[in-house]
Order: structure tokens, then sequence, then C-alpha cells
């Protein structure tokens, strides 16, 4: 028989006593609802052989492949700011790793292949919808060009799981950089034991940042790496309008991927206030709360490292490991804000740095907030405008005219990189490259996943993935997903845990 997976299995081996080998559960009806083609390719699979009947026995977790050493991995966490020290993949197990076409090991999980001995009163199982949720927004992300586990397949299992309501069963395959979150090293912080910890502070630096091993300030190096990386991914979602809704610490990975799609969704008329999960009460997580919080949870892996990063038990080694750790959190803002101004530079199609630029973005988001404009539209028109189509753009706010000194300004600033027509064609064109389009409108999901989950029909989901793995294509079969909802549909919308 063709070995399908060239796994390797060193969550396994390097990392006694950090998982439980498990096995998933045998289900009655597998079948494949979503098969990643392209992302088979980059990890060196044959889709041939896998996207059919034989991946979905696998993909459900009937057949265990040959190499795989199925596991479930430990991790604790602070949900909405109180630390649970037990929570692990309770409907998770790590298959192995594949070293894909760049050379990068990547993990193969399952989710929502059964009960696990981290289970606590969970079932262990996943619905249909909210796995293609997962499939489909970890596709949006990955198209928007920002670091993100992404879904292999989707597999339907033909049985029922019961949440509030009876729903279809399904299996998620997951790849990402790593599975290693803020949460891993807290379970094992948590019961003081330290060697665990520095174990996985290790296996962290050889697979995310190769080039520490073995320097003698490794830990605090994967400490500012780990800081740098959740900067970067945090300033992202804020330049696309994406809101996580379960920034919890084991919801925050070492690799600086986006971690686990739940009741995530994307702004549309601009509030730094707006929250979609219904579980989040108190907007801990609302979106402009994202980067203090990440700055927060990046602050709870810096205390599960301090003994590593001290190297001995003296009073001042300890000390002193509190002060650079302190030094690498207190940077975080400021590597944030320097991402985030990157990116709005790009998204002002602004090629140089001007002092003025951050109160150029600012004032400019300012206005969109003011009169409520779509995040996503609101600077795909600043685009069009640039091409001199300035309509579509005033089209989007209830006052116009309070934009005409905004466009002067940012006018006059664009000018001084290059002021001919010429100049501001190019300028257009290289701001439809960062500014989508396309983004997975919630009214659209919600449509897409409901067809699937209640009617079985995948139609509008396959249609809707099209659309949003094509993000700065603006083209007439995009009409419909480039629209907002109904302002009524916006106002109410809110997202559920799966
Ligand atoms: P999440 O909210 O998805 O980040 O999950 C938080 C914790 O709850 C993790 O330990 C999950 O493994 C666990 N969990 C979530 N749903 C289930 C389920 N249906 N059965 C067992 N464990 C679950
Ligand atoms: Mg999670
Ligand atoms: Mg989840």
């Amino acid at each position: 028989m063709t070995v399908l997976f060239q796994f390797e299995n060193t969550y396994a081996r390097d990392l006694p006593g950090c998982s439980a080998p498990w096995q998933p559960a045998t289900v009655p009806a597998p079948n494949l609802l979503f098969f990643n083609r392209g992302l088979a390719l980059e990890l060196g699979l044959n889709p041939e052989l896998l996207d059919g009947p034989d991946g979905a026995v696998i993909f459900a977790g009937n057949h265990v492949p040959e190499g795989a050493e199925p596991l479930a991995q430990a991790y604790a966490g602070h949900q909405f700011g109180g630390f649970s020290p037990q929570l692990g993949d309770g409907r998770a197990l790590l298959l192995g790793e594949i070293i894909d076409d760049l050379g990068q090991r990547r993990d193969l999980m399952l989710k929502g292949s059964g009960r696990t001995p981290f289970s606590r009163r969970g079932d262990g199982k996943a619905a249909v919808g909210p796995m293609l949720r997962e499939a489909l927004i970890g596709e949006a992300m990955h198209a928007l060009g920002l670091p993100t586990t992404r879904a292999l397949a989707v597999t339907a299992t033909g049985e029922t799981v019961h949440r509030e309501r009876a729903l279809p069963g399904a299996v998620l395959t997951r790849v990402a950089a790593s599975h290693l979150r803020v949460g891993t090293f807290q379970y094992f912080s948590a019961r003081r034991d330290t060697e665990r910890v520095r174990l996985l502070a290790d296996y962290a630096v050889a697979r995310h940042d190769p080039d520490l091993v073995g320097t003698p300030d490794r830990y605090l190096g994967l400490l500012r790496r780990v800081a740098q990386r959740q900067a970067t991914l945090i300033a992202g979602w804020m330049n696309v309008g994406f809101i996580h809704g379960v920034l919890n610490t084991d919801n925050v990975a070492l690799s600086g991927e986006t971690i686990d799609y739940g009741p995530c969704a994307f702004l549309e008329a601009y509030d730094p206030d707006a929250v979609f999960s219904s579980i989040d009460h108190g907007g801990r997580y609302a979106y402009g709360n994202q980067p203090p919080v990440t700055r927060w949870n990046l602050a709870r892996l810096a205390e599960t490292l301090l003994p590593l990063i001290a190297g001995a038990d003296s009073e001042a080694a300890v000390a002193r490991a509190v002060e650079q750790a302190t030094e690498v959190i207190d940077a975080v803002p400021a590597w944030y804000e320097a991402a985030l101004l990157r990116g709005q530079r790009a998204k002002l199609g602004l090629v140089s740095d001007d002092p003025s630029d951050r109160a150029l973005a600012e004032a400019w988001l300012t206005l969109l907030q003011a009169q409520r404009v779509d995040f996503t539209l609101g600077w795909r028109r600043l685009a069009d405008a640039a091409d001199r189509n300035e309509e579509p753009l005033r089209a989007l706010f209830t006052e116009p005219h309070e934009l005409d000194a905004w466009l002067d300004r940012w006018r006059a600033r664009a000018d001084r990189e290059g002021s001919s027509a010429a100049d501001w064609s190019d300028r257009a064109a290289r701001m439809r490259q960062v500014n989508p389009a396309v983004i997975p409108r919630n009214h659209r999901v919600e449509e897409a996943l409901a067809a699937a989950s209640d009617d079985g029909d995948l139609g509008a989901f396959q249609r809707l993935l099209a659309a949003v793995q094509r993000p700065y294509d603006e083209t007439p079969e995009h009409a419909e997903y480039v629209a907002p909802a109904p302002a009524d549909v916006t106002a109410c919308y809110r997202t559920f845990c799966g």
C-alpha cells in the first residue's frame, strides 16, 4: 500500500509528558465536504488519492494513516481573564507533522474527532457549520496575506451532534505551523514543571526561531520573537477589520498564525467597540481591544519563561529576568503601532515615510467612525478616488462634504511622491492590491453555512469560498460579495461558538 503521508512525530518524541496518545472515534458515514487541493500540493500530498472516499475515512478519523501517532496536547489558558489550569485538546488530535514544499514543518490535526482525556464535559465533536466556517475564514485570511492555520479538509461524519439544536457532525483537518500556544506553556508553568517549560521552549525555538538555537539568551529571544509576530499579526487583523472573538491565551499561537476560528467576524461599519460574539459580554475582545489584550496575553507567556530567562534561582538573576521580560512586553505597543502604520501607508497608497502619516490615517478612521462607513468599502473606494473616480467614495458618507478637507490633505501628501496622472493611476493599482473588495461578510457566511448545514447544499459555500480566495478582484461575479449587508441585518449580527 502507498504511504499517503510522510509523517514525523516530534511532538510525541521530543516532548514526553506534554500530550496523551489517543485514537479518534469511529463515525458512521464519512463524506468529504471540502478538500483543499492547493494546500495538499503545498504539503507534498497526492490530491488524487485523498480527494474522495479514501481521504474521507482518514479525515473523519476512521482510518489512522500509516506513520501517524495521534495525540491530544495538554494546555491551560486564561479564558476571558480567568485561569483554567486544565484545558487541552478536548476534541482534537494531532496526527503528526509533515515537511512542506518549503521545508517547513506543519502539523496535521483532526478537530472534532471525539472525546479525549481533556474533554471534561464536552462531547469531543464538532458540527458542519462551524468547521466549514473555520475552513472558509482561514482561506480568506490566507488570501489576505495574513498568517493563519488552514483547513486541508472538512468531512461530514453522518452523526448528529447536540448543541442548542441537533446539527450534522463534521471533522476539520487543520494544518498549522505548530499548535504551541501561550496556554501550552501555562499548563506546565502552573504545575511548577520548569523542566517541561524548558523542553517546550527549546522545541519552540528549534521549530520557529532556529537561528536562536544554542544562543545564551534564547528564551528572552523567543519571547521577543513571539511578541513581534503577534504585534504584526494583530496589526494585520486591524487593517482588514478582523475580530477574533476569543483571544484567550490558549488561542494565541507562538508561530504567529491566527488560530481557532470560533465566533470571529469582520467589521462592517467602522467601530472600535464592535463585538460580535454572544459570549463576550464585557467586550474584552472587542475589535479595538485586540492590541492591548494581545500585550496582556504575551505578559502571561513572559511569566512562564521567567525561570528560564533567569537561568538561576538567585534573587538578582530573577530580578534581572523580570526587567528584561518587562522590556519586551513594554515594547509590544510600539511594534504594533509600527506594523499598523506600515499597513496603513500601503492602504493609503504611500510608499515613503512621513511623520504626518499616522495623523493622516487616524483622521481617516475618525471620519469612517463618525459616519459609520463600511470599513472595507471605505478603503476600497479610496483606491477608486485615486483613479479620479470619487463618487463611489462620497456615496458611502452621509455627510460627504466632511471628507473634502481630508481628501485635500491626502492628495497633498501623495502628490509629494508623484503627482502626474500616471503616478496616480499606479497608486490606485497599488491600493487595489492591499485594500480588498471581498471579505467574508457575515451575512454571506451565515447564508452559506446554513445552506450547507441545514440542506446539505454546498453551492453557496463554494461560491463564497472562490470569491474570498480572490479578495482583490472586483469582477462582476464578485458584486454580490462586495456589497455590505442591509443595515438591519448588520445591526443585530451575533456569532456563536462551535
Ligand atoms: P475553544 O473555545 O475552541 O478555544 O476551546 C476551549 C477548550 O474547550 C479547549 O480545551 C477545547 O478542546 C475544549 N472544547 C471545546 N469544545 C469541545 C467539545 N465539544 N468537546 C470537548 N472539548 C471541547
Ligand atoms: Mg481554542
Ligand atoms: Mg474553538
